[in-house]
């Protein structure tokens, strides 16, 4: 059975708890989870008149889950045991088709004496057994699986912790892996949001989404639309095959609207994710090598962003894979595809990205270029400009950065603050200053803009930056960070897929989303 997508109803009232349901129904929820434990003056007649309401809310009856989470789990109120394990019994008789428990408070044998009692008289209904840790992983999850099994086979078990790097989901995948069956496993935190959307690749029971950020019921749950929208929930399954962008922060990073748009134009069977790796090598290293370890999980191409680029490109060598010959030379890798046999192959498609959207504009021959910033963009930049014959000097704030890049690639080095002579035909602004939330910076005041210059600003968030519209007053030209990023995208999807994508889409997904 595939996974199902059940929806909490966190609500003070029964006012509130009618909106809720009504909200979720129409945003596709399979699912519905009363989370009792919010409910304000909480009885047993509250709990049955909020089914009632539940059950005459929705067109088709959705399967419901009564929860009264006790607050040591994570749950609202504190209300008292006894009254919490009451609203489960009479949830059971008024026909729900689950409750959920505390696995530690079933433990207790008055709590299970109860259940198991009011189980057994139930004309149907099953029982959800549920262990949260908000701190960390579990110190070992299958064996606590195991336990959960053990003390009532027909119960459905429900292990969920709190990832604190992407690395502890691994243990959640390998769980769902490894077992059959209805459970529930996935990972709170941001970085245990792919869980909860590959959850259903691995067929959990369920997943849990809120209607919208601000009834989110646990940290890292997505609302419903995103996940329908943005993470094509109704076409993943087993053999949906996995991309993402790698990088940290990634949470800002457009690429997964654009390529899951495409992916789902094109008819593919594909799911591209956020992959927020924090850390450095080591941790970048591990996660590349779990992912390739695991085939089942299906990842078949990688999109590597800040601050991992040149990680990339080391672990593809060490791994013996092939790097294209330009990433090699240009230091930086921001796509890996994993070929045939399993052979990883590494590209940086952000370098004829730019060097296409730069070449529609100018003659690079022997012109002037001053490019700002010597960061791994400015270096795929720089190594094209040079090879096209442009005279460049390297800006950048950190003089040792920016005097290594142009030694490397025989070209100009001058600090941030000789910006003010000004004279190149192309400048290039390689840096984050003017990016969103900042989007009242710029990295080169107006006053030192000419008519005669080329600005490409590297940034596409938002489109027209503070720098290009400066440039543009001053009657220069200008060339917009999302041509490059679309290029850069646009190749992506041709390495992911063998198909060229649709670039209008692409920009209109991108402007929308923007
Ligand atoms: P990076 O390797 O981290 O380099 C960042 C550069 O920006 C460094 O030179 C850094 O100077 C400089 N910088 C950052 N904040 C600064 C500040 N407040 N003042 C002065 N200099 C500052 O990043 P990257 O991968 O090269 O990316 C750079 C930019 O390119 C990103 O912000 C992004 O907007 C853009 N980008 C665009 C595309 C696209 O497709 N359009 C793709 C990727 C990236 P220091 O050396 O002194 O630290």
């Amino acid at each position: 059975m595939a996974t199902k997508i059940a929806v909490p109803i966190a609500a003070g009232n029964l006012d509130q708890a009618r909106q809720q349901i009504k909200t979720a129904e129409s945003s596709g929820a399979e699912m519905l989870e009363l989370r009792t434990d919010y409910l304000e003056n909480l009885s047993v007649d509250l709990v049955k008149s909020l089914i009632a309401e539940a059950r005459a809310a929705t067109l088709a009856p959705l399967p419901i889950i009564v929860t009264c989470r006790d607050i040591r789990q994570g749950g609202a109120i504190d209300y008292p045991g006894r009254l919490r394990i009451e609203v489960l019994t009479e949830a059971l008789k008024a026909g729900v088709e689950f409750i959920d428990l505390e696995y530690e408070n079933f433990l207790s044998s008055e709590n299970q004496e109860r259940i198991r009692r009011a189980m057994s008289q139930a004309s149907k209904g099953r029982l959800i057994l549920s262990t949260h840790n908000f701190e960390t992983k579990f110190p070992n999850i299958v064996k606590l699986h195991r336990h959960i099994q053990t003390l009532y086979p027909a119960a459905i078990p429900k292990l969920v912790y709190k990832a604190n790097h992407i690395n502890d989901c691994f243990e959640a995948f390998d769980l769902l892996h490894k077992t059959s069956g209805e459970r529930i496993v996935f990972c709170m935190g941001q970085v245990g949001v792919i869980s909860r959307i590959i959850a259903k690749k691995l067929n959990s029971f369920v997943t849990f989404a809120s209607i919208d950020d601000k009834n989110a019921t646990a940290p890292g749950q997505l609302t419903i639309e995103q996940l329908k929208t943005i993470y094509r929930w109704d076409s993943i399954d087993a053999d949906t095959k996995l991309y993402g962008v790698i990088g940290s922060p990634v949470g800002h990073s457009i690429s997964p609207v654009v390529h899951n748009a495409c992916f789902a134009e094109a008819g593919e069977n594909k799911l591209y994710l956020p992959l927020l790796v924090e850390g450095g090598r080591d941790e970048f290293d591990y996660f590349l090598r779990q992912i390739f370890i695991k085939n089942w999980l299906g990842f078949r191409g990688l999109s590597v962003t800040i601050p991992h680029k040149e990680n990339a490109l080391n672990f593809v060598k060490e791994n013996h894979g092939v790097v294209e010959p330009l990433a090699e030379k240009i230091g930086a890798v921001n796509t890996i595809i994993v070929g045939p046999n399993d052979i990883l192959f590494a590209y940086n498609t952000d370098y004829s990205a730019a060097m296409d959207a730069i070449g529609s504009k100018v003659d690079l021959k022997n012109l002037p270029a001053a490019v700002i910033g010597a960061g791994g963009v400015a270096k795929a930049i720089v190594a094209g400009l040079s090879q096209a014959g442009a005279k460049v000097t390297i800006y950048n704030r950190t003089i040792e950065r920016g005097e290594k890049l142009a030694a490397e690639f025989g070209c100009e080095f001058a600090p941030l603050d000789n910006l003010a002579n000004l004279e190149a035909k192309l400048v290039i602004n390689c840096t984050s200053i003017g990016m969103y939330p900042n989007i009242d910076e710029t990295p080169v005041p107006g006053d030192y803009l000419k008519k005669d210059m080329v600005v490409f600003d590297t940034i596409y968030n938002p489109p027209r930056t503070l720098l290009l519209k400066q440039a543009e007053e001053k009657g220069a030209q200008t060339i917009e960070g999302l041509l490059m990023f679309i290029g850069q995208a646009a190749a992506q999807f041709k390495l992911f897929t063998g198909k060229a994508p649709d670039t209008k889409l692409m920009r209109k997904t991108i402007l929308n989303y923007l």
